[in-house]
This record gives structure tokens, sequence and C-alpha cells, in this order.
């Protein structure tokens, strides 16, 4: 069953008389437990993409449905709440700075109204998930980009979401480095049943874990299929 469905969705940015059109007609079904892949040239559209879908932008056309729910049609406040089921994580990590790992993956808890102890109880588990138990008390800053985006993953994971974006989780890591996050993102797929979008603009990533791709070129979909007939036909 669709996770995601978007129809019709188009988006078109509109300052000082300048319109950019950055997603037009786009159509798509995301399903449930798959791991699926966006691909595209830089400028293509895709951050545009996951934005919309989890309404940090606001589609200018079309319809984003998330778990049967038209976006649309909720308040701020249930919004907000969708929203923790959505994680999400960043090519720059988006850690905060002053703030130690564990109190990091605690951060989105506190804001869901999680008390202190139960928050640090999940954080602990995260952690152990993506395996930094040992670097709980450290600051980000001491952590390699690897570290940090395990930091980030276990962040995204803290509210339990059914979906997990990642835009461009890999751009800034070594190719040793991105095959390690990778395999966790599968793992986590597998073992906690997460729905997982990737988005990026290498091929390696795709072939690596997605099961579909779509491939966005100038704010539409070129191509959509099974990884392997879209980028292995004879
Ligand atoms: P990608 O993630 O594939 O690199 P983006 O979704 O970031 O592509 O951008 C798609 C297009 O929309 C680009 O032309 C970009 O300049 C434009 N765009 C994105 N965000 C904004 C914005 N906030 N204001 C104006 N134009 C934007
Ligand atoms: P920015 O616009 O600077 O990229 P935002 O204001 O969108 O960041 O988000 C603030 C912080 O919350 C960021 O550090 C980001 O990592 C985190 N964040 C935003 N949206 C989500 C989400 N859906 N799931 C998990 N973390 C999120």
């Amino acid at each position: 069953k669709p996770i995601i469905e978007l129809i019709g969705l188009g988006k078109t940015f509109e300052n000082n008389n300048n319109k950019v059109t950055a997603l037009k007609g786009i159509d798509l079904k995301i399903y449930e437990g798959e791991i699926f892949g966006i691909i595209g040239l830089s400028g293509a559209g895709k951050s545009t993409l996951v934005r919309c879908i989890n309404y940090l932008e606001k589609p200018t056309e079309g319809t984003v449905v998330f778990n049967g729910i038209d976006l649309s049609k909720v308040s701020k406040h249930e919004l907000l709440k969708i929203r923790q089921s959505m994680g999400m994580i960043f090519q720059q990590f988006n850690l905060l700075m002053q703030r130690t790992v564990l109190q990091n993956v605690c951060f989105p808890l506190e804001i869901a109204g999680v008390s202190k102890k139960e928050a640090k109880k999940r954080a602990i588990e995260l952690l152990e998930i993506v395996g930094l138990s040992d670097k709980a008390n450290s600051y980000p800053a001491k952590l390699s980009g690897g570290q940090k985006q395990r930091v980030a993953i276990a962040r995204a994971l803290a509210t339990k979401p059914k979906v997990l974006l990642c835009d461009e989780a890999t751009s800034a890591l070594d190719p040793t480095t991105t095959r390690s996050i990778l395999k966790l993102l599968n793992e986590i797929n597998q073992k906690l049943g997460i729905t997982i979008i990737v988005i990026t603009h290498e091929m390696s990533v795709i072939e690596e874990i997605c099961h579909r791709v779509a491939i966005i070129d100038h704010s539409n979909i070129a191509e959509i299929g099974d990884v392997d007939e879209v980028f292995m036909k004879p």
C-alpha cells in the first residue's frame, strides 16, 4: 500500500517577478517498506520534491497524500505531528554543535514532549542501533563525517518515523564511509520496516540499496521503475 502518493504535484517559486518552476505534474506512489531512489542532476528539483513530501514547502499544484492523509487538509498542529513520522537526514548532517551526541538525539523527543528521562533512554537505544554508544557524551566536532551521519540517523529515528527522507546523505562522505552508511540504512529498512527515500546525484548509491528509482529531469519524472530495469538495460 502506498505510504506516499503525489498527484499532479507542482511547485513554482516566485520572488521579485522571477518565476522558477522546480516541479511540474509529478505523479508518484511510494510503497510501504521500499527503498525508493530519486536521482537527477543538480537543479532538477529533487530537494524541492522531498521538501514537498514533508510539507516544509507547500506545493503550488497537486496533492501530497501521506499514509492516507491529504496534507493540504490538515491543521498546522496535525502537520507537526505528521512530520514526526518523517525523519530527515542531510548532506551536511545539521547537528547541533553545542550539544553532545546524546543531547542531539534527545532533541526531537524533547520537542515532541517526551520526558527527559524517557528521551535519554530512547536515545541510548538509538545510539546502539547506529553503533555509536561509545560516543554518547562526545560533541559532534570530535566525530568523523560517517559518525556525524550516524548521529543524524539516530536523531531522525527518535520519533519512530514511518519514512526516512535522505537528501544527498552520503554526498559529503568518501566511498568507504558511504558504503557503511548505506549498509546501515539497509539494516534500518529491513529490521525496523521503515520506508526510505534516497535522493542522490550518484548512480552507485541507487544501485547499492534502492529497489525502485525515479529519474528527475527538468522538474519532471523522466523515467521510473525497478532499478534493474531503469539502469541495466541490455
Ligand atoms: P536539486 O535538489 O535537484 O538540486 P532543487 O529542488 O534544489 O534541485 O531546485 C530545483 C529548482 O528550483 C532550481 O532551479 C532551484 O534554483 C529552484 N529553487 C529551489 N528552491 C528555491 C527557492 N527557495 N526559491 C527560488 N528557487 C528555488
Ligand atoms: P534548515 O532549514 O536550516 O535546513 P530546518 O529549520 O528545516 O533546517 O530544521 C531545523 C533542524 O531540524 C535541522 O537541524 C534539521 O536537521 C532538523 N529537521 C528538520 N526537519 C526534520 C525532520 N523531518 N526530521 C528530522 N529532523 C528534522
